[in-house]
């Protein structure tokens, strides 16, 4: 069977005519520029100030972008997705909440998620963020004192750390040595993301070295290559062929969400950018760790986690072509809810293994993924477009 992913009443059969013409408007108005500017600036401000917008924030990109704000809330979500074969990756939205009493409520609440996941028939992942329960300047201080080589063989050197925040990070390794337990208890992945570069090598030293450890039989834990980063390709072959014969990493490939942020602060304190010259060269990179992961499959389990049509298809095709199997035990695919609905219910039409990932959590928590989201699907990347064509093909279609 051909894959195609222009057959928009598989995409959208989800969502009612109500839910598309309320996805138009939100798309429509994403892809007004000055207003994404003026409102990923003013939004944080305004739910800082305790302004009434949430009330605005719940019914428009929030309920397009998230599956509620509580555990509880998400469940009709994945069972809906669920009916359509697309599977979920619960991510438990925090961020930008720091203190030891926050890391370790979050700590329980990503537990409590794995938990939850093992009970469900269409929830294999989780997903969480580091800084979920690690604190970001204690991240940045080890990040100076990590080199590449280090990160990628799971070593993580302290000795510049001050006595407190030793017993800081000596935590932040029980917090995930406690994770990793229930999610190999439960037959639960966890999907680490990436983050920000200058906290990024502590975040790979420890997803390696719990790898190491929890991933001897299967990939419990994967962690998250950033392909828009000029050095990640060979830090992902470097990965695997040190895991080789010793256990199975999880591998997650995205192109990357702070690009923005990473150009700025390094035309700001003056050192070399590490994303790519340019979308070509993401794109290269991006499809050749596909290919390259698609080769090594008897070595690692993979997440082709991206919006790109052309990325997703060459991977069936690979898959078709390398395996003579598009449904190859060791692949899955994701994609943000919200988001490139032609791909997913298409690609679980055709009886792949794909998810959406759904973030959760009280709306203050989850600003932070709003505004990237805001941010990406603006006119700019061009991502809007295609949404919108797509919606409007799918009203269209419905009316005849
Ligand atoms: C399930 C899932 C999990 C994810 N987890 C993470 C994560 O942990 N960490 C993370 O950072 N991202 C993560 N992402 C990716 C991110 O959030 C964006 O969705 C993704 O980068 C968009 O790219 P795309 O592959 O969908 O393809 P496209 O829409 O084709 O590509 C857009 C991307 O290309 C890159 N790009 C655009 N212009 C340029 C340029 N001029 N020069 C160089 N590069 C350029 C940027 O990364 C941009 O986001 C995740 C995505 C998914 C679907």
């Amino acid at each position: 069977m051909e894959i195609s992913f222009d057959n928009t009443e598989h995409a959208f059969a989800y969502k009612s005519n109500e839910e598309l013409k309320e996805a138009k408007f939100l798309f429509s108005s994403m892809g007004i520029g000055w207003l994404v500017k003026i409102g990923t600036r003013l939004t944080p401000l305004a739910i800082k100030a305790h302004l009434p917008v949430k009330g605005l924030l719940r019914k428009t990109i929030f309920k397009q972008f998230v599956g509620g704000e509580t555990l509880e809330q998400t469940q009709p979500v994945a069972k809906k997705l669920g009916d359509y074969h697309v599977d979920v990756i619960l991510d438990y939205g925090v961020e930008g909440k720091e203190g030891e009493a926050n890391f370790d409520h979050a700590t329980d609440e990503f537990i409590n998620v794995i938990n939850y996941a093992a009970t469900q028939k269409n929830i294999p992942f989780i997903s969480l963020k580091l800084t979920g329960f690690a604190r970001f300047g204690l991240l940045e201080k080890l990040n100076e004192n990590i080199t590449t080589e280090e990160a990628l063989n799971g070593q993580i050197n302290t000795a510049k750390l001050t006595f407190v925040e030793k017993e800081e990070w000596r935590k932040v390794v029980e917090r995930m040595e406690k994770i990793s337990q229930a999610a190999l208890t439960n037959k639960v992945g966890v999907l680490i993301d990436a983050e920000e570069s200058w906290i990024q090598q502590p975040v790979d030293a420890l997803t390696m070295q719990m790898m190491k450890k929890y991933n001897t039989e299967e990939a419990v834990l994967y962690n998250t290559i950033q392909l828009y980063r000029h050095d990640r390709l060979s830090f992902l072959k470097e990965s695997v062929r040190i895991a080789k014969g010793s256990f199975v990493p999880g591998v997650k490939i995205v192109r990357g969400a702070y690009m923005e942020k990473e150009r700025k602060r390094a035309t700001a304190q003056g050192y070399k950018s590490p994303i790519q010259p340019n979308k070509e060269s993401t794109d290269r990179d991006y499809n050749e760790a596909v290919s390259f992961c698609i080769e090594h499959l008897q070595d690692l389990r993979l997440i082709i986690a991206s919006h790109n049509e052309y990325s997703n298809l060459y991977a069936t095709q690979l898959l078709a072509v390398n395996k003579d199997d598009r449904k190859h035990p060791h692949v899955h695919f994701s994609q943000l809810y919200g988001m490139s609905d032609n791909i997913t219910f298409n690609l679980a039409k055709a009886g792949l293994s794909v998810s959406k990932y759904l973030p959760f959590g009280p709306i203050n928590d989850v600003i932070p993924y709003l505004m990237r989201r805001a941010q990406e699907n603006s006119s700019v990347s061009g991502q809007t477009g295609r949404e919108l064509n797509l919606i409007q093909k799918e009203l269209k279609r419905r009316k005849h």
